[in-house]
């Protein structure tokens, strides 16, 4: 009995954490929350001499390709992990 009452809590709680899911600009910085893990990815400056915050150029060429700049580029991108994702298969490892 005390089991399956868990499980019923459990099957709640997800949906109302989605909701509250966050994306967040703020400076240099991309902020993303949700339940499984809190991201945080470099943007490009817009004050780059080199890019102007486009955060890159196309090469020419027959195939033109985005030259990504070393204004964001260079820096790490921060990852914390919250909770497991047990429906879905593990990302693959960097
Ligand atoms: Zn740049």
């Amino acid at each position: 009995m005390r089991a399956r009452t868990a499980a019923r809590v459990a099957a709640a709680v997800p949906v109302t954490v989605a909701a509250a899911a966050a994306a967040l600009k703020a400076g240099h910085w991309r902020l993303y929350a949700d339940r499984h893990h809190i991201e945080l990815t470099p943007q490009p400056r817009r004050s780059c001499p080199n890019c102007r915050g486009l955060g890159g150029w196309w090469l020419g060429g027959a195939n033109p390709e985005m030259e990504a700049c070393g204004c964001w580029a260079n820096r790490p991108e921060l990852r914390i992990r919250l909770l497991p994702v047990p429906a879905w298969p593990d990302e693959p490892p960097f």
